[in-house]
């Protein structure tokens, strides 16, 4: 069972991802630490996250299991990921990587923003978790300040409008809800209230039981 989960930046999409993985006992890929590990690779490169070569040759040695947890976790790497995402060689090196993955005997749930859409079209069930900007913004700022930075909301709240526009106007592979992607809006459901929706629908389409 392939289960693919897209959507905007903040929405909850990874936390409702790992839940489902979680559930039902599927491994579970955050695609957006793929783009941004060969943002962090550019940047530790001194180069700039719009320099083709440079952000293309990171993606083709990338190697998932070496991944720094703490450093792509910043705000300065998510938005050289931004970056490095809109080339086409970067998504195409990462492809064949993302397509292992889903493919693997025992199912997967993928999570990031054309997984429904460009890597795996063929997914069991699809989701696309939205939230307004505003609230998107206050969740992003609060796990920022709670893990020490003193950042502002406004400027969160600017960052968070630039990605959205980067993410849904670039030419390849632009953030979009599959058309057959169900619609999860998490401004006034919570996380776990998303995830308990998430695996009913997941039950009622392929007969799955929870094992969890
Ligand atoms: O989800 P996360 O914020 O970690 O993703 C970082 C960036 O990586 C996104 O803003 C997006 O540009 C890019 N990304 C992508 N395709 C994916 C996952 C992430 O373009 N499947």
């Amino acid at each position: 069972m392939i289960i693919a989960v897209d959507g905007t930046l903040a929405s909850g999409k990874g936390t409702v991802a790992r839940g489902i993985a979680k559930t039902f006992g599927l491994a579970h890929l955050d695609t957006g630490a793929l783009y941004r590990a060969v943002a962090v690779e550019v940047l530790k490169a001194g180069a700039d996250p719009g320099n083709i070569g440079a952000a293309e040759d990171a993606a083709r040695h990338l190697d998932p299991s070496r991944i720094d947890q703490a450093a792509i976790r910043t705000a300065e790497a998510g938005a050289a990921a931004s970056i490095v995402a809109a080339q086409p060689g970067v998504r195409a090196a990462l492809f064949d990587l993302q397509r292992r993955f889903a493919e693997q005997e025992d199912g997967a749930v993928l999570d990031g923003r054309d997984i429904g859409t460009i890597v795996c079209p063929d997914a069991d069930v699809k989701f696309y978790i939205d939230a307004e900007p505003r609230i998107r913004a206050q969740r992003r700022w609060r796990e920022l300040v709670a893990g020490g930075s003193s950042v502002q909301l406004e400027d969160i709240a600017r960052q968070l409008a630039e990605r959205d526009r980067r993410d849904s106007s670039r030419e390849t592979a632009p953030l979009m809800r599959a058309e057959d992607a169900v619609l999860l809006d998490t401004t006034h459901l919570s996380i776990d209230a998303t995830l308990a929706e998430a695996v009913r629908i997941i039950c009622n389409k392929t007969g799955a039981a929870p094992r969890t």
